[in-house]
């Protein structure tokens, strides 16, 4: 929500819902301007970041008088802006500390939202309560990228959070921060950017909602990133397979891994546009009515593939498993991997090679190669893996890049290869016009 207009909008959105819980993220933008600010203070320039401070509050402020929220939630905003005043001065003091600090400046843009957000829901006709999540949301100290407990979040949830919620004459709309979390002591925590989705799916995980709705800015999930070609067409139904393969939603980014919590309690989730809330959006359920051979395109970019080489592995058992505990340890996901009878090659982020201990330790295992910078081309849809013939059509349409990995099999859902770096793009557009555009490859699988 930038401005109170979208606040407006959305609280128009709650209100034709009747929703039970809402969770808000930061308003537009505050929560890059709250880092900016925090690398201010941590390099000893206050002066930037308290001008940084003073357009956050004049922005917070000018939504206030507009909405003409009451005293008391003014009184709350004022106080947010000093506690994010003293949390930038102690951070440009602390060494120690301020990792722990950082995490509880970046929350308050949250803070922010949902008190304004509240109050605009009781100004329009939506009783509304304001909820702290981090009573709830109880996570493990890794500051920044904090990982939820989910059997105390579900107990939590449960003492503290449903009791409150009432249907009927008495319901209020409990208003609660995404983003946010804390530890078993009360230190405040983050989930990782864009995190009030998987706020958002947690607590619906937690509460075993009927639903779970994203009203965001990126409106639904396309057959592929809008911007990488315009005939991309927005998808209506997908399947939570499907939305587990998909690596990226539509135009902005939207991770379809937060979505998962959901996913377990088979909870649908309704994914739409917070600005133009009646174009529809996109509903993932469990059994949907049309399985496409491919649904969707995706790209990810800056991937890095580790190759690692022994001739230890022949004839032996376990070496897959000393690799994972390796990226278990340094808490790295890789996305996709293929093996030979002496390699095995993987695709992690780039940006995880920056973790030195864990290349060391992976070096340990054998000859580590490093390539940097390739792309993954994803092709998500039903039956991928065993429909004759893919294979060569996306091949065939591809023959003058170079595909460097190619991973097929292993789901049913997801086919996907590696380019080089500048090329995916390129490759979704050309198989975006065969296998969505083109109609006769658009081929309906029944088996699923
Ligand atoms: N405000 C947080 C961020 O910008 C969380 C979110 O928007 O989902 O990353
Ligand atoms: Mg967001």
């Amino acid at each position: 929500m930038a401005d109170a207009t979208a606040m407006l909008r959305s609280a128009s959105i709650v209100r034709k819902q009747q929703s039970s819980v809402v969770v808000v993220s930061a308003t537009f933008g505050t929560t890059d301007k709250i880092i900016r600010a925090a690398e201010s203070a941590e390099n000893g320039n206050m002066s930037s970041a308290e001008t940084i401070l003073a357009d956050i509050q004049e922005q917070h402020m000018a939504i206030a008088e507009e909405l003409g929220v009451s005293k008391a939630t003014l009184k709350n905003i004022r106080e947010l802006i000093e506690t994010m005043e003293s949390l930038l001065s102690d951070l440009a003091r602390s060494n120690d500390q301020t990792k722990l600090l950082k995490d509880a400046l970046f929350g308050i843009g949250e803070g922010l939202s949902s008190r304004l957000f509240t109050d605009c829901l009781a100004l329009n006709d939506v009783p509304a309560h304001w909820f702290d999540a981090g009573r709830v949301i109880r996570t493990d100290d890794r500051f920044s990228r904090a990982t939820p407990i989910f059997d105390e979040v579900e107990q939590l949830v449960k003492e503290l959070l449903d009791p409150l919620i009432q249907n009927g004459a008495s319901k209020k709309t409990m208003v609660t921060q995404g983003f946010i979390g804390s530890t078993k002591s009360g230190v405040r925590t983050t989930l990782g950017r864009g995190g009030s989705d998987y706020s958002a799916a947690i607590l619906a995980w937690a509460l075993h909602a009927d639903a779970l709705e994203i009203w965001t800015d990126v409106g639904g999930v396309a057959t592929t990133d809008p911007r990488i070609t315009q005939n991309a067409r927005p998808i209506r139904e997908l399947s939570f397979q499907e939305a587990a393969e998909l690596a990226t939603f539509g135009a902005k980014i939207l991770h379809p891994a937060t979505l998962i919590p959901a996913i377990w309690r088979e909870i649908p989730v309704f994914v739409g546009s917070s600005i133009q809330p009646d174009t529809g959006g996109t509903w993932i359920y469990r059994d949907v009515g049309e399985a496409p051979l491919v649904r969707a395109l995706a790209i990810r970019r800056n991937q890095s593939l580790l190759t690692i080489t022994t001739p230890d592995m022949l004839h032996t058992y376990g070496f897959l498993h000393k690799i994972f505990e390796v990226f278990n340890n340094h808490h790295v996901s890789v996305d996709s991997i293929t093996t030979s009878e002496i390699s095995v090659a993987m695709t992690v982020d780039d940006i995880t090679l920056e973790d030195h201990d864990m290349i060391r330790d992976l070096e340990e295992l054998g000859r580590l190669n490093i390539e940097k910078s390739y792309e993954l081309v994803s092709l998500i849809g039903n039956n991928i893996n065993h429909t004759a013939g893919l294979a060569q059509k996306v091949f065939t349409d591809l023959s003058d890049m170079n595909v460097r990995m190619i991973c097929q099999g292993a789901s049913k859902h997801n086919f996907c290869f590696l380019v080089d770096e500048g090329r995916g793009e390129e490759a979704i557009r050309r198989l975006h016009a065969t296998l969505i555009e083109g109609e006769e490859m658009f081929i309906k699988s029944t088996d699923v």
